[in-house]
């Protein structure tokens, strides 16, 4: 077997390594995001306090209503008790009373938005209470899922790295080297074979007699065009 033929069938195993390899990155990737469990409790949290705010609002806004009728009631019995007869004192009175008023008119239209503004974050805080109750338990199913697959895949890399490591023996040293240095610059596809005087590797047509010249070739020879290793048949 040829060193070509050779670091061929090693190329084929790096690239179970790197499949492997970009597996077993994905699924730390995944497991890391914990199904987006994270976003969700501060989604939550902001709800959640969003809720309470807004309720806040809409108890104090009731509260300034009632205390509002109140002041209104007052003002009013003291009108038109009849026992202010000081006319200076009546038109103060008949002052605060309107501007009183125009503060109910106002109290008293914000208590249906306010109230109905609480509800709606009530409501938005049980949907992701809910949603987050859903993702948990979804997650719990899938990330035994991933770090099941995780150890699988890890375990393959081992056996595939080992396989790797008895697959180079008997390949000279400078053509691993060689090899070494092409694999990541040619996005792993470092050898390649020739096809009907074509490099598989960039589909340039060899010039005349460079296929005799791989042929009779002692050591490696690199395609001219896009310099992977050739491999002839
Ligand atoms: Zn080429």
């Amino acid at each position: 077997m040829s060193n070509a033929r050779a670091l061929l069938d090693l190329q084929e195993t790096d690239q179970q390594l790197a499949l492997r390899r970009r597996a077993y990155r994905q699924l730390c990737e995944e497991l890391d995001s914990e199904g987006g469990i994270p976003e969700l409790k501060k989604a939550l949290e902001r709800a959640r306090v969003a809720e309470l705010e807004l309720k806040v609002e809409a108890a104090r806004n009731d509260a300034e209503v009632v205390d509002l009728k109140e002041k209104v009631a007052k003002l009013e019995e003291r009108l038109y008790s009849g026992a202010i007869t000081n006319v200076r004192e009546l038109t103060a009175i008949e002052t605060e009373h309107n501007t009183v008023r125009r503060e109910l008119a106002r109290a008293d239209e914000a208590v249906a938005p306010s109230r109905l503004a609480a509800e709606e974050a009530e409501a938005t805080h049980n949907r992701l209470k809910q949603e987050l109750a859903d993702r948990e338990k979804e997650w719990t199913t899938r990330s035994k899922m991933l770090r099941k697959k995780r150890a699988r895949v890890g375990s393959e890399y081992k056996q595939i790295g080992a396989e790797r490591e008895s697959a180079s023996v008997g390949i000279p040293a400078t053509d691993i080297e060689i090899y070494n240095a092409l694999l990541p610059r040619m996005n792993g596809v470092a050898v390649v074979k020739v096809d009907r005087g074509v490099c598989q590797g960039c589909r340039v047509r060899l010039p005349m007699g460079e296929i005799a010249r791989i042929q009779n070739a002692t050591g490696l020879v690199n395609c001219s065009s896009c310099g992977r290793i050739l491999l002839t048949e």
